[in-house]
Order: C-alpha cells, then sequence, then structure tokens
C-alpha cells in the first residue's frame, strides 16, 4: 500500500451506499476497510443509507469500491453504491466515523431482527468473558432490529433499548469503531441490561438470572409447559416427545389439529423426525432462521404435533436466551408454537400475558420489551427452492424489491386472511411482516399500527398516497382503506396474486397465463372466485379466460369452515353421494335449498378440494384454513405407486367467457372409485393428477389462443406441494416457463403486493 504515499495524483470520492446498511456493522466495516488500505476520510449514517468520502489514488479507491460490495458484514446488504462525485485532490489524513444526519426524505432500510452470530455464541459458553451465559447479548452482526424500533433514525434513544443506560465498559465498546459492538445499538451485559426472570403460573416471580433459565430448562424436561419471551413476541414450548405435554397444549389452546412448529437444539437433534437435504439445510441454517416445512421423517413423533399433515415445520434456536435453555439441557426437541389464544394474533407485551394464564404453568420473561409483534417465518421447498408461506422475522421489513417504477408512494392493504400490507416509496417497495386474520380485533389494531409504522418509519404523506384495497367491500382493509385520506383503486382479488408473481419475478411486460387458485374472493360478477385464469400482463392487464364451473355456495362463509356444506354445492346435480355425507350436514343443506333464498355462486379451487375431502371422510369443522386441503394431500402422499396414467379427467368445456373446467365429471369418477372400493389414497392421488392436468389442458389451449408459453401459478392452494409438483412435471416438457411465489407468500400474504403493482400500472 505504499503506492498510496508516493501517488502523485490523489482523487477524492463521495460515495452513496445504499441497502441494508444501517444496524448490521456497515460503517465500522467501512472504517477497518479505510485503514486497512491507508485511506483518508469519513462515513456517516443518514437517513438515505450510507455516505463516504474517501481520498487516495485511483487504483486504491478502486479496490475500495469493490470491497465494499464484496466484503460486506453477513447481515448488510449493498444494493447500489452511487459515486455522487469525484474531484482531484486529497483530504487531510486520518478517517472517522461521524455522527448520524437525520434531516432530509428517509430512504435508508430498516434492518430485519437478527439471528445470533457465530462470534456472539462463542463469547456466551466462554466462562472468561464478560457476556458469559447473557441471555440478551448482541453485536452489530446480530440481535433485535425491527422489534425494537420505535423510529428512525436507528439509534439506541429510539429502541425499546431506551431505558437501559450503558454501563462505562459497553459504553467504550459502543464508542470505539475497531469493536464489534461499535454503535451496536441493543447493546447491553450482565451489569447495565436487561435480564430475565421465571414466573409461576399466577405469575409471581420464582428465579432470575441464570437460575431462572436453569429452572426452566428442567421444568421443559418435566414436560411442563412455558411461555417464553422470543425477538418479536412469546412462544408456548414444552418437549416435543412427551405425547402428554403436547396434548395437554392443544387442549387448553383449544386447537385440535393446526400443527405446532418444532424447534431443535441443532441440526443433529432432528435427523430421522424429519427429512433432510442439502436444500433445507440451507434454509434452517440461513441467517433469517424461519420454520421450514419439512417432510416427516421415520423417527416417530406425537401425532398430536401435526396431525393429519404430511409435512412438520422446524426450526433452530436464533436468540441466545434459546440456545442457553438446550445448553442448559432442556430436551434437544421442543415445541415452539406462537403464544396466543386460539385464533388470536401472538401475545407481544408483558402487560397481555395474562391472557396466557392457564394456558402456561410457567412463564420465562425479559426486561427488554418488543416494540412490535414479528412472528416467525415459515418456508417450504418446492421445486428444490424457497417458497416463502409466512413472511415474517429475519425477512421483514427489508423490501421485496427496488425499482426506479415505484418512486411514487402507493399503499396496498391486502384482503382478509393471513394479512400484510405492501408500501412502496422513493422505488423501493416494502411488503408488511404477517399481520394475521382481520377478523380479529387484535389483528385489526395491529394492521393499523403497521400502517402506521411503516408510513412514519419512510415518513410517507397519507394525504398523497394511492391506496389499494381488494374489490370486496365488507372487508375490514377495504373499510379502513376507505377513512384514508387518498385516492382509492380496488383490484381484484385473483388479478392481484397474478401480480404479485410477475412483479416478485420483474416481469413487466412479458404476456402470461396465470392460474389463480385459492379459498375466496369477491369477483367482478358477484361470485365467489377461487379457481380461476388470466391471460395477459402488469403492463396490459389481466383477463379472465378460464374459470372453474360455478357451484353453489351453501351458506356463504360457514361452507369455508364446513367441508360437507361445501361439497353439497359441488355434488347438488349429481347421484349416490348423499350416503357418504353427515346426516346435519345434508339436513341443513337441505333447507337452505328448499329456501329458495338466492345463493351466492362460487368458482373456488378451495371449495373443490373440500368437497372431495369431505366425501373422503372429512366431515368435522375446519381447524384452520386449508385444513381439509391438506389432509387431502396427506391422503395422496401416502398413496404409493404413482401411476403415470391419470385415472380421472377436469374436462374444459367452452362457457359464456372463456372456458370452464366442469367438475362433476371429476366427482362422478371419484363416487364411482368410492362405489368400487378403491383405497381413498388412490382417490386422493387421483385427484391432484386430474386438477394438474385440467391446468396443462388450459394452458394448451391458451398458448395458442395468447401466443406466450409462459406459466404463472398464484393463490394459497398452490402451497400444496404436491399438487405444484405434478403440475411443474407435465408442464416442463411441454416447453412451458413456469414461475410461482418465492420471496413473498402464494397465498393472502402476498396479496398487497400484486395489488400495489396493479394499482401502480392503472395510475
Ligand atoms: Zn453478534
Ligand atoms: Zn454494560
Ligand atoms: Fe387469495
Amino acid at each position: 500500500m505504499s503506492l498510496l504515499h508516493t501517488s502523485p495524483d490523489p482523487q477524492t470520492l463521495c460515495l452513496r451506499v445504499q441497502g441494508v446498511v444501517q444496524g448490521v456493522g456497515f460503517r465500522p466495516f467501512v472504517f477497518r476497510l479505510a485503514q486497512a488500505l491507508g485511506l483518508s476520510g469519513w462515513v456517516r449514517n443518514d437517513l438515505e443509507g450510507v455516505l463516504i468520502e474517501v481520498s487516495a489514488a485511483p487504483e486504491v479507491l478502486s479496490a475500495f469500491v469493490q470491497a465494499l460490495r464484496e466484503q460486506a458484514p453477513p447481515a448488510a446488504q449493498v444494493e447500489r453504491i452511487d459515486v455522487l462525485e469525484r474531484r482531484p485532490g486529497g483530504l487531510p489524513p486520518g478517517f472517522a466515523i461521524l455522527e448520524s444526519e437525520a434531516s432530509g426524505p428517509i430512504t435508508t432500510l430498516i434492518s430485519p431482527d437478527l439471528t445470533l452470530c457465530e462470534d456472539c455464541l462463542q463469547e456466551l459458553s466462554d466462562p472468561a468473558n464478560r457476556r458469559y451465559r447473557y441471555p440478551y447479548i448482541n453485536c452489530t452482526n446480530c440481535g433485535p432490529r425491527y422489534s425494537i424500533i420505535l423510529q428512525l433514525p436507528y439509534d439506541r434513544p429510539f429502541t425499546t433499548m431506551r431505558a437501559f443506560e450503558m454501563c462505562p465498559d459497553c459504553a467504550a465498546e459502543y464508542h470505539d469503531p475497531t469493536n464489534r459492538r461499535f454503535h451496536a445499538q441493543p447493546i447491553a451485559c450482565p451489569v447495565c441490561g436487561p435480564q430475565v426472570h421465571l414466573w409461576n403460573a399466577r405469575m409471581e416471580p420464582i428465579a432470575s438470572r441464570d437460575p431462572a433459565i436453569a429452572e426452566a430448562a428442567r421444568l421443559l424436561r418435566e414436560g411442563r409447559i412455558l411461555a417464553i419471551k422470543g425477538l418479536g413476541g412469546y412462544h408456548l414450548a414444552c418437549d416435543a416427545n412427551n405425547t402428554e405435554a403436547v396434548e395437554a397444549l392443544r387442549t387448553r389452546k383449544k386447537r385440535p389439529s393446526k400443527p405446532f412448529a418444532l424447534m431443535a437444539k441443532n441440526t443433529e437433534a432432528l435427523r430421522g423426525y424429519a427429512l433432510l437435504d442439502a436444500a433445507a439445510l440451507r434454509l434452517l441454517e440461513s441467517l433469517e432462521r424461519p420454520i421450514v416445512l419439512l417432510p416427516k421423517g421415520p423417527k416417530p413423533l406425537p401425532e398430536a404435533l401435526a396431525p393429519g399433515s404430511p409435512h412438520l415445520g422446524f426450526m433452530l434456536p436464533y436468540t441466545p436466551l434459546q440456545h442457553l435453555l438446550f445448553a442448559e439441557g432442556a430436551p434437544p426437541l421442543l415445541v415452539m408454537t406462537s403464544a396466543n389464544r386460539s385464533g388470536e394474533p401472538m401475545v407481544y407485551r408483558d402487560e397481555d400475558l395474562g391472557s396466557l394464564r392457564g394456558l402456561a404453568d410457567f412463564f420465562l420473561v425479559g426486561d427488554r420489551p418488543i416494540a412490535r409483534r414479528v412472528d416467525d417465518s415459515i418456508v417450504a421447498i418446492a421445486d428444490a427452492k424457497p417458497m416463502i408461506l409466512r413472511r415474517a422475522r429475519g425477512f421483514a421489513p427489508a423490501p421485496v424489491l427496488r425499482s426506479e417504477r415505484f418512486q411514487k408512494p402507493i399503499l396496498a392493504l391486502g384482503g382478509m386472511l393471513k394479512n400484510a400490507i405492501a408500501l412502496s416509496t422513493g422505488g423501493q417497495v416494502f411488503l408488511s411482516q404477517h399481520i394475521g386474520d382481520l377478523e380479529e380485533l387484535e389483528a385489526r389494531l395491529a394492521f393499523q399500527q403497521t400502517i402506521h409504522d411503516l408510513t412514519q418509519m419512510y415518513r410517507v404523506n397519507l394525504d398523497e398516497t394511492l391506496v389499494v384495497h381488494d374489490l370486496h367491500p365488507d372487508y375490514p382493509s377495504t373499510q379502513y382503506a376507505l377513512e384514508l385520506p387518498g385516492p382509492k383503486q380496488a383490484v381484484q382479488h385473483h388479478r392481484a396474486h397474478i401480480a404479485s408473481v410477475l412483479v416478485e419475478q420483474g416481469l413487466w411486460e412479458e404476456e402470461v397465463i396465470g392460474f389463480a387458485f385459492d379459498g375466496a374472493g369477491l369477483g367482478e360478477d358477484g361470485a365467489i372466485w377461487g379457481g380461476e385464469v388470466f391471460a395477459g400482463s402488469l403492463a396490459q392487464g389481466l383477463s379472465r379466460v378460464a374459470h372453474l364451473r360455478y357451484a353453489h355456495l351453501l351458506g356463504g362463509d360457514a361452507a369455508a369452515s364446513f367441508p360437507a356444506q361445501a361439497a353439497v354445492g359441488f355434488l347438488q346435480e349429481l347421484s349416490g353421494w348423499e350416503a357418504l355425507l353427515p346426516e346435519p350436514t345434508l339436513r341443513q343443506a337441505g333447507s337452505l335449498l328448499r329456501s329458495k333464498l338466492p345463493l351466492p355462486l362460487t368458482s373456488s379451487m378451495g371449495r373443490l378440494f373440500d368437497t372431495v375431502a369431505a366425501l373422503l371422510g372429512f366431515h368435522t369443522r375446519q381447524d384452520f384454513e386449508g385444513q381439509a386441503a391438506m389432509s387431502l394431500e396427506s391422503l395422496a402422499r401416502s398413496y404409493p405407486s404413482a401411476p403415470s396414467q391419470p385415472r380421472f379427467s377436469l374436462p374444459l368445456r367452452p362457457a359464456a367467457h372463456g372456458w370452464a373446467w366442469d367438475y362433476r365429471a371429476l366427482l362422478e369418477a371419484i363416487l364411482d372409485g368410492l362405489r368400487k372400493g378403491l383405497p381413498k389414497q388412490e382417490l386422493a392421488w387421483h385427484f391432484h393428477a386430474a386438477l394438474s392436468a385440467g391446468v396443462v389442458d388450459a394452458a394448451q389451449i391458451l398458448r395458442d389462443a395468447h401466443n406466450t408459453s409462459r406459466v404463472v401459478l398464484s393463490g394459497g392452494v398452490w402451497q400444496n406441494r404436491l399438487l405444484h409438483q405434478l403440475t411443474l412435471t407435465k408442464l416442463r416438457p411441454l416447453g412451458f416457463q413456469v414461475r410461482w411465489n418465492q420471496s413473498v407468500p402464494p397465498g393472502d400474504g402476498g396479496l398487497a403486493l400484486g395489488q400495489l403493482a396493479l394499482g401502480h400500472s392503472r395510475k
């Protein structure tokens, strides 16, 4: 580097770095890099990201810029580096980190919460370290971010750590640019920081600090149920191998069958319980540490963990407290499910812990407040690639894309179930964390809070913001949209699903054939859609060209909860099925049909799945959305010999507008199979095969009519990986290029992104 000092012609560069570059150790990295290369200048955070001014010989400067990109800290995401100015001459010697600049428009990105890093994990288990066994250890590479931020810029006084005054040791680290904890806003230690406490069932403190953790681990071994504070909310935990504990948790939560997520001490601890491949391991160990849905392995676990599901959701520890519990001897496989009463969102405020009375035997609580609820993210694997099913911790609120197209602020409010909102501003598009089902009051409050949070943090003026909402007038999200001051735009649900794939994958102009399959969304003709095919593009618009033949929807929303009730509407025109459905459902359906009240029509694929599930024996109320369909997928997967010849078909017939799949032939064939005594697994498998063949038939007809071989799949039904895989395997050899949601959920959690894109393109 001596070149530098002898070089006669130093230059000065002013650089702007954008992306996730704050709260991730970026400035200390720049500082160390500048020192190593012998540069003079300074670095500073501002509202647009990181600003750097450096001087050196030109070749050293280009090495510096390259290293900024290539050697950035693991949690940083450098999205762009712009040279704002290049001028001859040098700066005075020395390199400094300057104070944050807090004026101007906010375009910098808030970092998602970060998994405990390797360095901190080392220190956590090092008896010589002053943070040995300290459950709130963190550094600039790890720890809480989004879940503690009260407002921007990201500085300690604007986080929930503002209540804790740093001790001299922490302060020294915080101010030392060469330290891993330089400007680590949540910095803390046993002397000055938050601590954990154990409470009994009456919520009386019984232990604190180390003894609290040791006792909690012992209680878990004993089969007790604990509420444990995590990053973005509370979990309910128990030993996953203790059938009694798992069943007690089910009874107390009043959740007979919704799958529980599991946390394994390490990948070793889940071997045998899950089928692991390279893609699964990569995801489990990724920085985001999501819940990964994996096929159940050969080693048995209590059926009550996920009854009727082909998959189990696993994650690895991501907070110091979780690591400490395992190190202290907690069972190596724990249930770690959101702590809530049935249907309500996860509890995250200590004040609300009272609502968990009777659910948990003990409470492991902590002093650091959580600013907002951030659930665990859920990722599935489809075609060896990640498919996000719930986007929250680790992902939110990082932008889903950056594009010059999205300069103007647009707010999209999503739908009803599993809702999330989207916001675009300054060329960035954000999708909020998973908010929940807006039927619940708590979720509606979280919905409003999230709108407030995102628009405040990014200083978006709602008066000038286009608000995009669903076509359904009764959704709370629609009603809330109408109260906002800016211009409004309604977008049809299934068009938004298809658009979510197009925008996620950057297909702006491309013509596609889009298959939007889900449970329910209001169509333009007043029917409840859900088995829709569109042709067109984001730029030109999407026209509906085919759909599932309409059936009567008996009892409206009740039909979504009771598969047997939905079934009557689809089976009406057929015969010989009555004996297969429960008597009370038939009576109720009969009186609905005789009442001559107008019955809504539906083209919902979700309800078709429900119909087949009901015929094959699913007669209870659904404990969660998609349960009957999931049990049907599970049944089909247990069919050992997947034959190549389809037994059933879903014929496509000309309809009033385009084409319609006639499900009657398919249901007739299933009834016939039942009469012949064919195994249910076989019927379930052939149902999936027929559906995928129906998609392929439609794709082939529409390819000729619309001159495109691009196929797009979206909507909650595509979470069914058997259907997804059967469809892919048939489409690809025919020359179709198939795209689906990967970085946002295919279900309604990704809806807002599609709404935003369509609202934008219609401006
Ligand atoms: Zn760390
Ligand atoms: Zn301290
Ligand atoms: Fe949907």
